[in-house]
């Protein structure tokens, strides 16, 4: 995949892969076709206006929610075990799998960033997740990897119904674009969800996740210094939900053709379905899709 990009300068992203590289060790040196770790050349493009009005859309939801949490039940964290988070948001992925396997990465979270891949070899999806030391706290890890992660996985899961496709191309590009808009798209759904179910706890950390999304953006609120050079994939985490989820609920003319495009059969219908329940059954999330159509619509 990095053989194949014409990428010279991958910046921070390279000097990541350098460090990754010398901790595998048995991968060996770096190939000389890797990008070099200097800053990545050329002026990097600004977020674009619908973004930024995505953004204000979904931090707004995201402090609507966790106003709503204070009003819940506060439910019992989930222990910080993977299988055990995994196994509690099963419930709110629209369709979860259990297919893959865990294996102990020994780096941090930052160092090590995505957790979720294809590797060759068992399960017959291919599918794995990797167990990492926490740097956060179980109710933090309980949503990235019960929820986020785990709606990673699904989709992963999914797409390799045919056979695994090792490495699966949602890892990467235009592919990594959809996966990380699907699951924020599965994140919303299981805030509404976790209201509609009293749990608190996970309805607090889902929203304040919303609003740090848009406050990492590059020139918002909190910039995050990993998508500084990633204005592309920065964005997605907020407009890719809201252009699937407005998909989901039948949206503008080209809603269902974009759907159709971006994300596959069941996958999609199961959003769906679980999302138009959700919306009937919580009146603020039907107001926040109303708003997101507009939004999306007009762009
Ligand atoms: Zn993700």
């Amino acid at each position: 995949m990095i053989r194949a990009s014409p990428v010279a300068s991958g910046g921070q992203h390279a000097l990541r892969l350098r460090r990754m590289r010398q901790l595998a060790g048995a991968a060996g040196p770096v190939p000389a076709w890797y990008p070099d770790a200097r800053p990545v050349a050329g002026p990097v493009r600004a977020i674009r206006p619908v973004v930024w009005r995505a953004a204000r859309l979904v931090a707004g939801f995201g402090e609507l929610l966790m106003a709503t949490a204070a009003t819940l039940p506060r439910e019992k964290p989930i222990p910080l075990v993977s299988a055990e988070q995994l196994a509690w948001g099963v419930r709110y992925r629209p369709w979860p799998t259990d297919e893959h396997v865990t294996v102990a990465l020994p780096v941090d979270r930052w160092l090590a960033r995505r957790t979720w891949m294809c590797l060759p070899g068992p399960p017959r999806t291919g599918t794995v997740i990797a167990e990492v030391p926490s740097i956060a706290t179980p109710l933090e890890q309980q949503i990235w990897r019960g929820i986020h992660e785990g709606a990673h996985l699904d989709h992963l899961a999914y797409l390799a119904r045919g056979g695994p496709r090792v490495p699966s191309p949602e890892e990467f590009g235009r592919g990594l674009l959809v996966a990380e808009s699907y699951a924020m798209a599965v994140e919303i759904l299981a805030a509404v969800e976790c209201v509609l179910d009293g749990q608190g706890l996970a309805v607090r950390q889902l929203g304040a996740g919303l609003i740090e999304r848009a406050a990492r953006l590059p020139g918002g609120l909190k910039p995050a210094a990993e998508f500084v050079d990633l204005p592309t994939l920065a964005e997605v985490y907020l407009l890719g939900p809201l252009e699937l989820l407005t998909a989901a609920r039948g949206g503008g003319p080209g809603a269902a053709a974009h759907r159709a495009a971006v994300l596959p059969g069941e996958l999609a219908a199961t959003l769906a379905a679980r999302w138009t329940q959700a919306c009937a059954s919580y009146p603020p999330a039907a107001a926040f899709m109303a708003a997101a159509q507009a939004l999306t619509g007009a762009d």
